[in-house]
């Protein structure tokens, strides 16, 4: 006897039964006009007041002077104050002159560093990327839109990998990037990935950093944005990829970024890149053509109120533990409302932005409409797969942080009332 909650277990009279009863509960929902939306990664009001204290860091009566004594209200210091270089540094677990400090925004170094490599090649290269006809990437999937779109504004072609529970197919991997000499780079978020979860395994990171590549100037692009960003107190371990990168014999390997964006304020905080102390020397001439040197009263504004790694990882707990409730209620909802459905599968992340849900095959694009129809707003369907195409149709990737708890649990029970119309429809459709 199987499981008598189980969708795919029961009859057609059972499964109508509960159609009938949940196309009620729909109906109600779409009447009380709703406006819910859980497409947002970002951080809500209660997390901004976490940092706006910095507002008040650097005034007219404070030194504006860095440790070294440069002036941060004049031009100079291309790859940043030595301070933001320190906390990155501890931060991602490189030194101090493997790290070039940005702008506002991890993104734009990722997507000027694309462009730099499409136009001039990288540290090694024989001739720019965007000679060659063909550039390719692998993407592993779901994944980071945004990454995605980097590559379609620069023409490079995407290979979509699945993401497995410990990072990327690494068979897959491997096999490609040792055939194709046209696969120039992959996108990781290795840490409490976007949109699954998940922390890259040690065997993933070494066997990132040791595989054999037929491009010689391949670059794996490690975008670790969610590096701090714990939910609970047992906080994922990531293996230190430039380390591994070095110990491998292939140190000029990767390219790392993060950013302050959901440590202070996204749009107004501070991007760094880390890289081999030859990767760096290369980037930096470029920048220096690029600018004569970044925003460093941001940067000495963030420093002074981020102060060191200890007091960042508690700034972080405080993060925590606005965000930690919302999760729980997404995940206990989605417990409650579809477990034991054989209908979903969700990952329960440890830290980052996300929580990805799978329905059954064919059903995200219409669920997501249904919820739309109702009032609630998801990321729409297949945006975390390139050119937009999960192939199964069935990715959702909810975004619980901005939301309150209220509007939160409303929207999850629609979500999951929609995903359940959508599963019988299509189960019964198949019997
Ligand atoms: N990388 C990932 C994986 C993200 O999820 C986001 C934002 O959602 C970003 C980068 C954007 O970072 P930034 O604000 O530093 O550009």
């Amino acid at each position: 006897m199987g499981n008598k909650t189980d969708f795919l277990n029961m009859n057609i009279a059972e499964l109508n039964k509960h159609y009938v009863s949940l196309k009620e509960r729909y109906a109600e929902y779409k009447n009380q006009t709703m406006k819910l939306d859980m497409s947002r990664g970002k951080p809500c009001p209660e997390q901004l007041e976490l940092s706006k204290s910095m507002l008040d860091i650097v005034t007219s009566s404070d030194s504006l002077k860095a440790i070294d004594g440069s002036d941060c209200l004049n031009y100079g210091g291309v790859d940043g104050i030595p301070e933001a270089k320190e906390l990155f540094s501890q931060i991602l677990g490189v030194s101090s002159n493997e790290i070039i400090i940005g702008g506002n925004s991890s993104l734009t170094l990722m997507h000027d560093t694309v462009s730099r490599a499409m136009l001039h090649g990288v540290y090694g290269s024989e001739l720019p990327w965007g000679k060659h006809s063909t550039v390719k990437f692998l993407c592993p999937s779901p994944g980071y839109d945004r990454h995605f779109a980097i590559c379609e504004l620069s023409n490079i072609e995407m290979i979509a990998v699945d993401m497995l529970n410990d990072g990327p197919d690494m068979d897959a991997v491997e096999k490609l990037v040792s055939q194709d000499d046209t696969i120039k780079g992959i996108w990781c978020v290795p840490k409490y990935s976007n949109p699954d979860g998940i922390t890259y395994s040690d065997q993933t990171v070494d066997r990132l950093a040791n595989m054999q590549t037929k491009e010689r100037d391949f670059r794996v692009f490690w975008d670790d944005a969610y590096t701090v960003h714990h939910l609970t107190d047992k906080p994922d371990h990531l293996k230190n990829i430039l380390s591994a990168c070095k110990e491998a014999g292939n140190p000029d390997r990767v390219f790392i970024f993060t950013s302050t964006s959901k440590v202070t304020f996204p749009g107004a905080g501070v991007a760094a890149m880390a890289a081999s102390v030859e990767n760096i020397n290369y980037i930096r001439k470029q920048i220096a053509v690029q600018t004569i040197g970044p925003d460093k009263i941001n940067q000495l504004r963030h420093f002074r109120f981020l102060k060191d790694i200890d007091h960042l990882r508690s700034h972080m707990e405080k993060h925590a533990a606005i965000i930690r409730p919302k999760f729980e209620m997404v995940l206990n909802k989605l417990d409650s409302e579809l477990g034991g459905k054989n209908i979903a599968t969700w990952n329960k992340p440890n830290g980052g932005y996300f929580i990805s849900l799978n329905t059954l095959d064919s059903c995200a694009k219409i669920v997501v409409k249904m919820a739309a129809d109702a009032g609630v707003t998801l990321t729409p369907a297949g945006a975390t797969f390139p050119y937009g195409k999960d192939l199964r149709d069935r990715n959702i990737r909810i975004a619980p942080t901005f939301p309150s708890l209220k509007e939160l649990e409303k929207s999850i029970e629609i979500l999951c009332v929609c995903i359940q119309l959508a599963s019988i429809n299509k189960i019964l459709a198949e019997r």
